[in-house]
């Protein structure tokens, strides 16, 4: 009998110990992954409660109406139906960031902000004060940090029936500007084509694409070799246009070995590699350095973390984690390999430069306001890492402005601007099929803007992804920013 009582008890602690564990588990949870639990579709709490509230608006920064409803009242009772902002090109752009109603965007401002926007954060007297007057709730205002002009013009600069993404941020605040994914659709008027479209309209490419990072990930490398070498600065590198690794070769862009055609760069210094973006550099640098090391840098730039950013939810990036071949090793110093990245984060990454190594938390939110006008929330700015000493950022934001004053990004240009910035063409697969990109910024203090621009299969980002950085930038400058 008294070893049964004595196993009981010991049942009974055991389970008492899982319960503790599963209340620490679900606290910590439901503080960082909160809001991502609440918005998610599987919370039938939330989608019963939305039929008793009239959502709140969505607008963008400068006080346009994203999303607002139009309530008709008739002898059967009031009809509410949620609309999105009047100009076609307008709701196109901002509908990754916005959502619509039927909830085809993962986790767009409809959904993600579900708490603010159907009045989960009144107080009991606010509801209890509605309640009394016998009026519908309505809930919050969200106003984004987003221009949704910017956004139309800048969806306007993708050559046409090309995919991609383009994000602008604030790189001493976080706060973004901009953030666009192509092919897009109307929230007012979805189809089943953008359903059935192979191209996929639903799926927000700024945050949620992952593609090879290509030469912008010499960035890193580049700040690898600093922070590994003393005299990375004015060390002397050999490209032979043909660097053996095993049985196969790391080639410079424009080189066809079947054709005979070798394109090399000589003998030249890391500033100079970086501005004529020379993978066979790159290459000797990611294996002289190792893959640990170069593993370490990618971490500090927040590769392989996991990104629990406030309001915008962004795909982690990935480096390699092991049984790495020598190849492997190479390509990854050239941005190649399995690396994968979102436009986002590249926009981070060369936000980091800019200001000193220290990467702001990207955000969308500006303030979340009472339907009376009273301010509920506002954000502020927030550290999420520091990537690099400031001095290897101070050095790399000089490689950076060589790119575009005599490199391969010229095309960014803007005279009497300091525009900085790398190209990058990543292959997809082949030659033909490449994804053009572009980071960089203004090291202009009165400009502190950041931009990253992806457009999928459309050839070199000197050519295409520059252009319209450059456009982008020249916009905002005459607009006020
Ligand atoms: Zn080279």
């Amino acid at each position: 009998m008294k070893q049964v009582k004595n196993n009981i008890r010991r049942v009974c602690i055991f389970l008492c110990i899982l319960f503790v564990l599963l209340a620490v588990y679900g606290g910590y949870s439901i503080t960082v992954n909160g809001n991502r639990w609440f918005s998610s579709g599987a919370n039938t709490f939330v989608r019963s409660k939305k039929k008793d509230v009239i959502a709140g608006n969505i607008l963008d920064r400068n006080g346009n109406f994203l999303a607002f409803n139009d309530v008709q009242t008739t002898a059967e009772g009031t009809k509410t139906t949620r609309l999105y902002h009047q100009d076609a090109a307008v709701r196109r752009a901002m509908v990754h960031v916005v959502g619509d109603r039927e909830g085809n965007v993962n986790n767009g401002v409809e959904s993600f902000m579900a708490s603010s926007l159907y009045g989960f954060q009144m107080s009991l007297v606010e509801r209890f004060s509605c309640f009394m007057r016998g009026v519908q709730r309505t809930g919050d205002n969200v106003h984004l940090t987003l221009d949704s002009r910017l956004c139309a013009m800048a969806s306007g600069l993708f050559p046409q029936g090309k995919a991609g993404a383009l994000v602008v941020m604030n790189y001493e605040t976080g706060e973004m500007l901009a953030e666009i994914s192509l092919p897009q659709y109307d929230p007012m008027n979805i189809t089943w084509q953008a359903k059935s479209d192979p191209q996929k309209p639903f799926y927000n490419r700024a945050v949620q694409g992952l593609y090879a990072p290509g030469s912008t990930f010499k960035i890193i490398t580049a700040a690898s070799a600093f922070e590994n070498y003393a005299d990375a600065a004015t060390r002397a590198w050999q490209c032979t246009g043909q660097l053996q690794v095993g049985d196969r070769f790391v080639t410079d862009a424009g080189t066809d070995l079947a054709a005979g055609k070798i394109v090399s760069h000589g003998q030249l210094t890391l500033q100079r590699a970086f501005q004529v973006s020379c993978n066979n550099t790159f290459a000797q640098i990611a294996l002289s350095i190792g893959d640990q090391k170069l593993k370490k840098t990618a971490e500090s730039f927040g590769f392989n973390d996991n990104f629990l950013f406030r309001d915008v939810v962004v795909e982690n990036s990935a480096y390699p984690r092991e049984n790495r071949t020598e190849r492997e090793v190479a390509w990854t110093g050239v941005g190649q390999s399995t690396l994968t990245a979102t436009p986002l984060h590249m926009c981070m990454v060369a936000a980091a430069v800019a200001n000193d190594g220290v990467m702001m938390e990207p955000y969308t939110v500006m303030r979340t306001q009472a339907a009376d006008g009273r301010q509920r929330t506002e954000a502020e700015s927030r550290v999420y890492r520091t990537a690099m000493k400031p001095e290897t950022a101070q050095v790399l934001k000089g490689y950076m402005r060589s790119v575009v004053q005599t490199g391969t990004g010229t095309a960014a240009q803007i005279a009497g601007v300091k525009v900085c910035g790398k190209t990058g063409s990543a292959e997809v697969d082949t030659q033909e099929n490449t994804n053009a990109w572009f980071v960089g910024f203004l090291d202009e203090p009165a400009h502190p803007y950041a931009i990253s621009v992806v457009v999928e299969d459309a050839g070199g980002g000197g050519s295409v992804a520059a252009p319209i950085a450059r456009q982008v930038f020249q916009w905002m400058l005459n607009n006020g920013y």
